[in-house]
């Protein structure tokens, strides 16, 4: 377990809080899209508890990002109470839900699902990378959009990157000048004619993740060729 020394907590948008750590000892290293365990560690050290979180930050960036749920739970209560220079221990990363720098990419996400997408935008953004990469986000409404500034800049330092925001609750749409309710078929296709040479990465609740799948089989996508993460 390395330990890990909180350098910012800020809330993003009601209820859901972004931690960027930064190593105390030799950093850990991980594929975008992999998640770690984070432990509450007590005064002699030892881990209390702990959950797995996605890291939202790209792997050459000099401190690790999670972009957290505040739920009310054994974990999150405690992290809630943190603020600057508490240290953490942090184990990882872990997982097969990671990007390889394919170059036809599409990614969806959900509320904090959009963690793991964000370090694998970054990624691609970073490094330069070519290619056609789309990500579809989903949000309950305009004031829950998590990253939004930072993934129109995304689009701007690698043109290859398409956004597509939906807000799935949002009772005055006004001047959204984006999609409204949940994807589905019609959107996805709309956007995504030949989704069947696209890679998919999906992040969410478990039952987006699932009702997903089946509209990507729709779309003619490879089964083999979606990978799924899914929790809540
Ligand atoms: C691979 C992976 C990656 C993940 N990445 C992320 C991520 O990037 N961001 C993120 O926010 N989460 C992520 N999670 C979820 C995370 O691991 C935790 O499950 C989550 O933060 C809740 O932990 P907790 O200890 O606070 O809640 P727990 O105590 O485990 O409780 C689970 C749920 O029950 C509810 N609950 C608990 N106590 C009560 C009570 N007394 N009354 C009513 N309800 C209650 C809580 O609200 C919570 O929603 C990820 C999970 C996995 C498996």
């Amino acid at each position: 377990m390395t330990r890990y020394k909180i350098a910012s907590a800020s809330d993003a948008v009601p209820g859901i809080r972004i931690f960027r750590l930064e190593p105390m000892d030799q950093p850990i290293s991980f594929k975008p899209g992999q998640f770690a365990f984070l432990h509450i560690l007590d005064e002699k050290g030892n881990s209390v508890v702990k959950r797995p979180y996605s890291i939202a930050s790209a792997p050459g960036a000099p401190y690790l990002e999670f972009c957290i749920k505040l739920a009310g739970g054994e974990m999150t209560k405690r992290l809630e109470a943190l603020g600057k220079g508490a240290v953490l221990g942090v184990e990882g990363g872990f997982g097969h839900f990671s990007y390889g720098d394919q170059p036809k990419a599409a990614f969806i996400g959900g509320g904090t699902g959009i963690a793991p997408l964000m370090s694998m935008l970054r990624h691609i953004a970073d490094e330069k990378l070519n290619g056609t990469f789309v990500l579809f986000y989903s949000a309950r409404t305009r004031d829950s959009i998590v990253y939004g500034k930072e993934l129109e800049e995304l689009q701007k330092r690698n043109p290859g990157i398409k956004v597509v925001i939906t807000l799935t609750r949002e009772e005055k749409p006004g001047s959204w000048k984006g999609e409204c309710g949940r994807f589905d078929h019609e959107m996805l296709s709309r956007h995504m004619p030949d989704a069947k040479d696209f890679d998919w990465w999906m992040c969410g609740q478990m039952e987006m993740v699932k009702g997903m799948k089946e509209c990507l089989a729709g779309l003619g996508a490879d089964p083999k060729r979606i990978r799924m993460e899914g929790w809540g």
